[in-house]
């Protein structure tokens, strides 16, 4: 039984998702887009189809998926500086957005998708942990929003989506596993974990980080567990939201 967590933001229990909000269609010049909020983190997912292919698959009939993440300056506390100010992307943002891209790129069927590239462009307005994973489980709505537009304007004779795919934070803080870590709870967990799972419950990624305590194998099943329980209802409201957006 879940047990109330009064330390927890939102007076969460330990396997408490933060309230969360997908809203569809949020930028209507891309081909498919969502707003999702968990809790205090916001991302703006958009999927940008083109009629074009990275030159290693031109002439192969197959498309291509990839993903690029950005924290907006004012997104944390302390302004971050643009990585157009800096000339490059920090490693943070490249290992972030090489992750994003392998996650929605495991449901696409390349053939089905044809001779096009979709860009899924996940840019943070608010940062308060987590963001990686909202981007995932966002960006899978504008992905999905996306193909559906490719199909009614007659370009996809079928979605290329092969099923779907959700992720989500959790850790071990204070010797508890918990899920959905806010940024308080990230930057005192002992082990901190992101979790990528199809919606029939298939393990993409697991990233597991013991910060200070190595992690045991009973506190990995814990957080598993927790996972795949937050990606079940996860789920839910990605299904409630591609549902609710106006063609
Ligand atoms: N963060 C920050 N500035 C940065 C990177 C991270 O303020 O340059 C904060 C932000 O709240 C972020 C959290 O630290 O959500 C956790 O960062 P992490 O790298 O673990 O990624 P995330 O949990 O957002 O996927």
């Amino acid at each position: 039984m879940s047990v109330a967590s009064p330390e927890r933001s939102y007076g969460r229990a330990v396997d408490g998702l933060r309230p969360l909000a997908i809203e569809p269609g949020f930028v209507r010049t891309a081909t498919g887009s969502a707003l999702i909020s968990m809790g205090e983190t916001r991302v703006i997912c958009t999927a940008s189809a083109q009629e074009s292919v990275p030159r290693w698959l031109m002439g192969s009939g197959r498309g291509w998926v990839t993903a690029e993440y950005g924290m907006l300056p004012a997104s944390t506390g302390e302004r971050k500086q643009r990585d157009v100010s800096k000339g490059r992307p920090d490693g943070r943002t490249v290992e972030i957005q090489r992750l994003i891209g392998r996650s929605l790129r495991g449901v696409v069927d390349f053939t089905a998708l044809g001779e096009r590239t979709i860009y899924v462009d996940c840019d943070v307005l608010q940062a308060d942990g987590g963001t990686r994973c909202a981007s995932i489980t966002g960006g899978l709505v504008a992905l999905r929003l996306a193909c559906e537009r490719l199909v009614r304007q007659g370009s996809l004779e079928r979605s290329p989506l092969t099923g779907t795919v959700a992720a989500v934070s959790c850790g071990v803080v204070n010797g508890l596993p918990l899920l959905d870590l806010d940024y308080a709870e990230d930057s005192a967990a002992e082990v901190d974990a992101n979790v990528v799972m199809t919606g029939d419950g298939g393990l993409v990624e697991v990233q597991a980080t013991a910060e200070r305590t190595p992690l045991s194998r009973t506190h990995l099943d814990d957080l598993l567990a927790l996972a795949a329980q937050g990606i079940g209802a996860l789920r839910v409201l990605q299904d409630e939201a591609v549902a609710a957006a106006d063609s």
